[in-house]
């Protein structure tokens, strides 16, 4: 998708902090972070959305999710993380290129709170 900003990126034409990169995924970080580390990690591949991933993304979302931990423990969180994938409007996403969210550091709430 030639207008998609996260294509941009991963195609270098916006710049970004890089994480990591091969042929397949690349991993940058969040410019506005909500976290001491926050970074995405993205197909080079533009899929909209998980709800536009199928069955032929099957391999590439698999190495995503294995390598989120490497990454980051390579950035320092030892002790855990949180992966958010926001889909959809209904999901809160803003960038419409499949990433997940990669944070941690410092303290992470509850994802879901009960009062
Ligand atoms: P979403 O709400 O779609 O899951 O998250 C999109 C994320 O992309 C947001 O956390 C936002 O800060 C980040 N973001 C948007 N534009 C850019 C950009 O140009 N560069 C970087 N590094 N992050 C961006
Ligand atoms: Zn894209």
């Amino acid at each position: 998708m030639s207008d998609c900003i996260f294509c941009k990126i991963a195609r270098g034409e916006i710049s970004s902090r890089k994480v990591y990169e091969d042929d397949e995924l690349f991993a940058f970080h969040d410019i506005n972070p909500v976290a001491p580390v926050h970074f995405m990690l993205i197909p080079r591949l533009h899929v909209a959305s998980l709800m536009e991933a199928d069955s032929g993304h099957t391999a590439l979302l698999g190495r995503m999710l294995l390598l989120a931990p490497k990454l980051a423990k390579e950035q320092g969180l030892d002790n855990g993380f949180r992966i958010v994938i926001n889909t959809g409007k209904g999901g809160g996403q803003e960038v419409f290129h499949l990433h997940i969210h990669i944070i941690g550091g410092g303290h992470i709430p509850p994802m879901v709170r009960r009062s």
